[in-house]
C-alpha cells in the first residue's frame, strides 16, 4: 500500500473547479495529506483558463492559508497547457517563477500558439483518431512536442501523458528522467494505464499519483492511480507524493 502525502493536482472555481482554495485545502487536512497544490488551468484553456488578474488574489489567498494551517503547506500550482510544436506552453516566461509548481498537460480546448500549431497539435490529432493511418509520424512529432516543453521551462510534472494525445512514453520518459520531471499516473482519467506505467518504471522515471480533483471530496482520492502503480509494480519510493519518497530527503524539483 502506498502512504500518500502531499495531492499536486487539484482545481478550483478559479478553472471549473466547484470548490475554493479553502474548501480543497481542509479536504487535504482531512486525508491528513501534508501538501496540497491549487493547479488550476492555464491561460489558454478556453472557457476555463485562469484569469490573469486573478493570480495576485489567489497568491494572498494562499499565503494567508499558509500562516493559518501550521501544519501544512499549500502551493500555489498551474496546470499549463501545450500550445506550440515547438514545446511552447502558455505562461509567460516573466510569469514562470510566480509558481510553486508547473503542471503541464495536454488539452485539446486551447488557443493554439499560431494557425499552423493550431493544425499540428489541434486538427491533425483529432484527424489521426478517425485515421489510424497517419499516426506514425504523429505520435513521433506530439512527443518532440512535450519533450521541448520540459526542455525549455521548469516543468515538475506532466500530467496524464497518452490522455488526449497519442504519444511514445519511452521516448518521454527518457527525456523526463534527464530532467527530473514526473509523469503522473492520474486518478481520475486512468492515465498512465498499467502497460505505460511500466514502460515508464523501466526507464526510471518518477511517478506522481495525482486526484486531479474537481470537487473538494475527490482531493485526495487516487485510488484508481494506486491500482495503475500497483499493477504495473511501482515501488513507493518512485512516487514523489509518498511517505518513502519524501523520506529519501530527495527533491524532484
Ligand atoms: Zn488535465
Ligand atoms: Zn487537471
Amino acid at each position: 500500500m502506498y502512504n500518500i502525502v502531499a495531492d499536486y493536482h487539484t482545481h478550483t472555481i478559479y478553472s471549473h473547479g466547484k470548490g475554493t482554495i479553502l474548501d480543497n485545502v481542509e479536504a487535504a487536512r482531512k486525508k491528513r495529506l501534508k501538501k496540497i497544490a491549487i493547479t488550476d488551468h492555464g491561460f489558454s484553456h478556453i472557457g476555463f483558463g485562469l484569469a490573469r488578474g486573478n493570480l495576485p488574489k489567489i497568491k494572498d489567498e494562499i499565503k494567508r492559508l499558509n500562516d493559518r494551517f501550521g501544519d501544512m503547506e499549500i502551493l500555489l500550482g498551474i496546470e499549463s497547457n501545450l500550445v506550440g510544436m515547438d514545446g511552447e506552453i502558455d505562461i509567460p516566461e516573466d510569469m514562470l517563477d510566480s509558481f510553486d509548481i508547473i503542471l503541464m498537460g495536454f488539452h485539446k480546448a486551447v488557443w493554439p500558439h499560431s494557425l499552423k500549431d493550431g493544425w499540428d497539435l489541434l486538427a491533425r490529432n483529432a484527424l489521426a483518431a478517425i485515421m489510424p493511418g497517419m499516426s506514425e509520424q504523429l505520435r513521433h512529432q506530439n512527443t518532440m512536442a512535450i519533450i521541448r516543453a520540459i526542455e525549455r521551462y521548469p516543468i515538475d510534472i506532466i500530467t496524464h501523458p497518452g490522455a488526449k494525445i497519442d504519444i511514445d512514453t519511452k521516448e518521454l520518459a527518457r527525456a523526463a528522467v534527464k530532467k527530473n520531471v514526473a509523469l503522473e499516473i492520474n486518478a481520475s482519467h486512468g492515465f498512465m494505464t498499467v502497460e505505460y506505467a511500466k514502460i515508464a518504471l523501466n526507464e526510471g522515471a518518477l511517478i506522481v499519483i495525482s486526484s486531479d480533483a474537481h470537487t473538494p471530496d475527490r482531493v485526495g482520492v487516487m485510488d484508481k492511480g494506486f491500482e495503475v502503480a500497483k499493477a504495473a509494480g511501482i515501488p513507493p519510493e518512485r512516487i514523489i507524493n509518498t511517505k518513502e519518497y519524501d523520506q529519501l530527503e530527495k527533491n524532484w524539483k
